[in-house]
This record gives structure tokens, C-alpha cells and sequence, in this order.
């Protein structure tokens, strides 16, 4: 069998704002045979957004073929838009013999660790606070108010119960923490060294879910910021 079939699929999920693509950059720019999926949406492309880089920005009924041919490992819907996962996309990386980072909404993630078991692992983002998040997605200077409130209430009400369901969390305060959080995880995953290995177990989710239950609870009581 191919060593190429073993390559890794990390899944990187959170709320809107919470720092996945922070984190994904962190770990494009540290790493080596490391590439980013492509994914195939029915959004607009924002800014100077390229096809084939960003996304590949797909009409509704061509994202529509797509899922009846079978072309997606995963798909979903965010904010009215269709994302999916192309199944020739990672292929190719993986062909290539690159691990594969993935960005993709909560069921998503979950969906795709469904297709492919223990190669695929999961990370949810964490933010410190509702009060935080709004304050990084207005700095984010992307969205308009009334999209940024309707990105929180999701968060609250469909995303920030679920780090249950994934492999590791991060609890992203202090960035710099957060970016040694994600290569340790990367690094734990890639490579034979016992340390690291033992040193990424603190941040499995059964590890650390005392503390991260905390945190979710702090988020729900500051329920009055949206
Ligand atoms: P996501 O991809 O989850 O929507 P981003 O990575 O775009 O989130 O992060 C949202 C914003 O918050 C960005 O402007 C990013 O620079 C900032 N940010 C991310 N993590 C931190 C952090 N730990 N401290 C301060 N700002 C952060
Ligand atoms: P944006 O429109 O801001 O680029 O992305 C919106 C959301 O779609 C983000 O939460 C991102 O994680 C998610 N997303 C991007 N690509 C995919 C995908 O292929 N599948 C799923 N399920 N979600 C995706």
C-alpha cells in the first residue's frame, strides 16, 4: 500500500472569528508538504478572491451536479451559500503527497471525520469570550454589524456545544499560545517523537474538556452582547 494513502487530514472548525485561518496560516508558513483544500462554494468571491485559490466559486446548479455525482466528501450550508469539500481536490494533494488542511463548518468537520475515520482529526477553535470574538470580528474590519451579530448567535446556538465532538480543542486567548497549540498538534500527528506526542495529549478534548466547559459556560452567560 502507498504511504501516501496515509496522509494526514487535519480538520480545523470553530465559530466565525474564532482564528482557523490564523491558525491554518500558522501552520502553511511553519511547515513543509503541508497544502490548504480547495473547496468549491456558491458564494460571490470577495475582494480579489481567485477562482481555484480561494474557492472555486460554483453556481448553485453546478454545486448541485456536483453532490449528485458524487463529487464532495462533505458538503453544507453557511449563511444561505453551499460549501463543499471536492473529492479531486484532496486527492490531488494527497497524490502529491502533501498532508491536507481543511476549514470547514462544524458539521462539516464532523461529516468528514465520518468518511474517513482515524486519518482525519479534528480541531475546534475555542474563542476567550462573546465579548472577544466581537471585538476580533469588527478588528476584522470583513463584515457589517448585523452579520456579525447573526455569525455570533450561530455560535452560540449551533456551534459552541459541539467541541464535544472533535478530537482536540484550542483555546485561542493569547495568539502566540494558540500557534504552539497548533503545531504541537500538527507535529504530534506527522512525525514518530514520543515528547511531542505526550506533550499533544494535554489538548485531546477528553483532556481538556474541564477547562473548555468553563470557558463555553462563560460564553453563554455573555449571551447579551449579540
Ligand atoms: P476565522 O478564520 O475563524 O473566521 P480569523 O483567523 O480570520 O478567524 O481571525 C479573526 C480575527 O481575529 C482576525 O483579524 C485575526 O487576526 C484575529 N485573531 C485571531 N486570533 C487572535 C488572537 N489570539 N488574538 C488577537 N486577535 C486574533
Ligand atoms: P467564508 O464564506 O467566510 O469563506 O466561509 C464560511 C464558512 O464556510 C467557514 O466557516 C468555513 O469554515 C466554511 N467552509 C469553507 N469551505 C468549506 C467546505 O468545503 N465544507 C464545509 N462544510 N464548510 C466549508
Amino acid at each position: 500500500m502507498s504511504k501516501k494513502r496515509n496522509n494526514l487530514l487535519l480538520v480545523v472548525s470553530g465559530p466565525s472569528g474564532s482564528g482557523k485561518n490564523t491558525l491554518i496560516s500558522c501552520i502553511l508558513d511553519n511547515r513543509d508538504n503541508v497544502s490548504h483544500s480547495v473547496s468549491a462554494t456558491t458564494r460571490a468571491p470577495r475582494g480579489d478572491e481567485k477562482n481555484g485559490v480561494a474557492y472555486y466559486f460554483m453556481t448553485f446548479d453546478e454545486f448541485e451536479r456536483t453532490v449528485e455525482e458524487g463529487g464532495f466528501y462533505e458538503h453544507d450550508v453557511y449563511r444561505e451559500n453551499r460549501y463543499g469539500t471536492l473529492k479531486a481536490d484532496v486527492i490531488k494533494r494527497v497524490a502529491a503527497g502533501d498532508n491536507v488542511v481543511l476549514d470547514l463548518t462544524v458539521p462539516g468537520a464532523v461529516n468528514l471525520k465520518k468518511e474517513f475515520g482515524e486519518r482525519a482529526k479534528t480541531v475546534f477553535i475555542i474563542p476567550p469570550s462573546m465579548k472577544i470574538l466581537k471585538e476580533r470580528l469588527i478588528a476584522r474590519g470583513t463584515d457589517p454589524m448585523d452579520v456579525i451579530e447573526r455569525r455570533m448567535r450561530f455560535a452560540l446556538e449551533s456551534e459552541i456545544d459541539r467541541y464535544r465532538e472533535f478530537d482536540y480543542v484550542i483555546y485561542n486567548d493569547v495568539l502566540e499560545d494558540a500557534k504552539k497549540a497548533i503545531l504541537l498538534i500538527y507535529d504530534s500527528l506527522t512525525t514518530g517523537d514520543k515528547n511531542v506526542k505526550k506533550a499533544a495529549e494535554k489538548l485531546k478534548t477528553v483532556n481538556s474538556a474541564e477547562f473548555a466547559e468553563k470557558i463555553v459556560d462563560r460564553f453563554k452567560k455573555e449571551a447579551d452582547m449579540i
